[in-house]
């Protein structure tokens, strides 16, 4: 066998299908993407989709981060249910959650798409930059089309599926400044987007006081699941874990401003815990960002 096909053959058995979903409660499905930056090797399959299938129609749960994917999440869908999509829920706007979205609205002519109120204008202050890094990443001929959901929610909202309710729930600024979860009553699943992540470490691109202050009424929502927007579907022992890091870096970077070390002391001086995923790529930021925020802390 010629090696490149081996070497073919092995990345297919290691690599879930872009379009594999798994049944984690009746009506609940669940893609998990890639642990990994977006590339082209993973044609920007790095973030979790979902998708709630209710009596009358579906709900679909953010749209991953290329048009492979949002092609490969309508396809998804369209393997399970003939059922109109009812909804396009966006959990936030980092493009590793939204680049699918034209495609899959192309495809799945949603009737609803959804996201918080402060996701356009976060959109659109970094649209460029989205571009760029996607354009990059991903070794596309041109820049990515990215669009927005035209619909938005500011406080709370519910779907009704027919037969099933999602409440929609948008939050102070956590990970980002328009985190929106979705909760599905039936089978008690929260869909926490990158509120909550699993494994990879969580990446701060918010405010660290935001997201510590309302991790407990996350948890406390008291969902039987929680899908995180990185990493496997979790219980609440994934919510205790984060917090544990998030609280570490707010103790950690306190402690080094009470030092009145600078930036850059700090950033070399606060080490990644073990455990973590993606910790080179994201731990420097986090702290680069927590200090930021905490150095105009009372
Ligand atoms: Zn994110």
């Amino acid at each position: 066998m010629p090696l490149a096909l081996a070497a073919a053959l092995l990345l297919t058995a290691a690599t879930p299908a872009p379009d594999a979903v798994s049944e984690v409660a009746p009506g609940v499905f669940v893609h998990l993407g890639q642990v990994a930056e977006a590339a082209r090797d993973n044609a920007g399959d790095t973030s979790n989709w979902a998708f709630v299938v209710g009596e009358r129609c579906v709900a679909v749960i953010d749209a991953g981060g290329s048009e492979a994917t949002g092609r490969a999440l309508a396809a998804a869908v369209r393997a399970r249910t003939a059922l109109p999509v009812c909804a396009l829920v966006i959990t936030h706007g980092h493009p590793d959650h939204l680049l699918g979205l034209p495609a899959l609205a192309a495809a799945l002519a949603p009737q609803r798409q959804i996201a918080a109120e402060r996701l356009p204008a976060a959109v659109a202050a970094r649209r460029g930059t989205y571009q760029a890094l996607a354009q990059r990443q991903l070794e596309l001929a041109a820049p990515p089309v990215i669009a927005v959901p035209g619909e938005t929610v500011n406080g709370e909202a519910a779907i009704d599926l027919g037969g099933r309710r999602l409440v929609l729930r948008a939050w102070k600024t956590a990970h980002t400044d328009h985190d929106l979860t979705v909760f599905d009553e039936a089978s008690r699943t929260l869909f926490a987007g990158d509120l909550l992540f699993v494994g990879h470490l969580p990446v701060l691109d918010g405010s660290l006081g935001g997201w510590l202050a309302q991790a407990p009424a996350l948890r406390a929502l008291g969902a039987a699941r929680t899908v995180p927007g990185h990493g496997p579907v979790s219980s609440a022992a994934g919510w205790d874990a984060q917090t544990a890091y998030l609280a570490g870096l707010r103790d950690a970077v306190r402690a080094a401003l009470g030092r009145h070390q600078t930036l850059q002391q700090a950033v070399a001086g606060i080490d990644a815990p073990a455990g973590w995923a993606m910790t080179e790529l994201y731990h420097r930021r986090n702290v680069t960002a927590a200090y930021s925020e905490l150095e105009w802390e009372d």
